[in-house]
C-alpha cells in the first residue's frame, strides 16, 4: 500500500497518513531507546517483533470488548490504525514493584503489590514525563473525571487479560505501560486504546527462572534484546518457533 505523508515521527514509531480519513498507518523502527533517549540503540528486527506482538494483544483485547485503535496489520512493520486524538497521559499499571516505583519506595523489584496500581505520567519528552496526580490531570483539562473512570475501568480490564494470557505461557507481567486516544462519532466522543502494547511497554520475567523478557534487558544491558523479545513471541505463538514451521511456498501455474 501507498503510504500517505509523514505526520509524525516518535522514539519508536513513525506515523503516515492512512488511505482513508481516519485512518493512519503507524510504522515500527527498530530503535531503541531508554532514559529519555540518553541511550540509543538500533536492534534489528524489533519492529518487526513489537508489530506483531502489538497486533496479538490489541486483537485479544478487541476481542474481550475492549475499543483499541487497531484495524488490521498490513504487512512485516506496518499496521492501519484508526487516527485518535492522544490524551497526553502515560497510564501504568503495577501488580509488582519495579524500575521508578522500587526506586522511589525503596522497595525491592519483584515485591508484590497488595492490589493493582495505577499511576499517571504527564505525557512530555521535555520534562521527563513527569508523574502527576489525578488533581492535576482534571485541573489542567488533560482528562475529565469521567475519562479518568473510564481509563482506570479499562486499564485494569487490560492487566486481568494482560496477566492471564502471560501466565499461560509461564511470564509474570510485572508492570506496563498505555496509552488512550479520543475518538469523535457524530456527537459522541470516546476513549480508545491507543499507540502499542509490546515488550518495550511492558516490564515481562520468566515465572521460573525471573529472566527479563523485556527492554530492561536494553536499559540495563542483559543481553540480546531481539532474543528476548523473539522468546515472548514464540511463546505466544505469534511467530513460528522454528523457521522449518513456516508454510512452505507453493508454486502457482
Ligand atoms: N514505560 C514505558 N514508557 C515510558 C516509561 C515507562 O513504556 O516512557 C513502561 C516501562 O517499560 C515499564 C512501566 O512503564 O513497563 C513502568 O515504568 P517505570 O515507571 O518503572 O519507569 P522506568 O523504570 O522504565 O523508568
Amino acid at each position: 500500500m501507498a503510504r500517505g505523508k509523514k505526520i509524525y515521527e516518535g522514539k519508536a514509531k513513525v506515523l503516515y497518513e492512512g488511505p482513508e480519513q481516519g485512518t493512519l498507518v503507524q510504522y515500527f523502527k527498530d530503535d531503541a531507546t531508554a532514559f529519555n533517549a540518553e541511550k540509543k540503540a538500533v536492534i534489528d528486527g524489533k519492529g518487526v517483533l513489537n508489530n506483531r506482538l502489538s497486533e496479538f494483544f490489541m486483537t485479544g483485547l478487541h476481542n474481550i470488548g475492549i475499543p483499541t485503535h487497531f484495524l488490521k496489520r498490513l504487512n512485516m512493520r506496518e499496521q492501519l490504525i484508526r487516527a485518535a486524538e492522544i490524551v497526553p497521559l502515560e497510564v501504568i499499571v503495577r501488580n509488582y514493584a519495579a524500575g521508578s516505583m522500587a526506586k522511589r519506595l525503596g522497595m525491592e523489584e519483584g515485591t508484590q503489590l497488595p492490589r493493582p496500581i495505577i499511576e499517571f505520567s504527564y505525557k512530555d519528552d521535555s520534562l521527563g514525563d513527569p508523574l502527576v496526580p489525578e488533581e492535576y490531570i482534571i485541573a489542567f483539562g488533560w482528562a475529565s473525571q469521567q475519562d479518568l473512570d473510564d481509563i482506570v475501568a479499562m486499564a485494569l480490564r487490560v492487566n486481568d487479560f494482560l496477566s492471564g494470557v502471560m501466565f499461560g505461557v509461564g511470564i509474570k507481567l510485572i508492570d506496563f505501560k498505555i496509552e488512550f486516544g479520543r475518538v469523535y462519532e457524530g456527537d459522541f466522543q470516546r476513549l480508545i486504546l491507543a499507540d502499542e502494547i509490546s515488550p518495550d511497554s511492558c516490564r515481562l520475567w520468566d515465572i521460573e527462572t525471573g529472566e527479563k523478557l523485556d527492554k530492561d534487558v536494553f536499559r540495563r544491558d542483559l543481553g540480546n534484546l531481539t532474543d528476548a523479545y523473539t522468546e515472548v513471541a514464540k511463546r505466544l505463538g505469534v511467530m513460528p518457533s522454528n523457521p522449518s514451521q513456516m508454510p512452505k511456498p507453493t508454486l502457482i501455474n
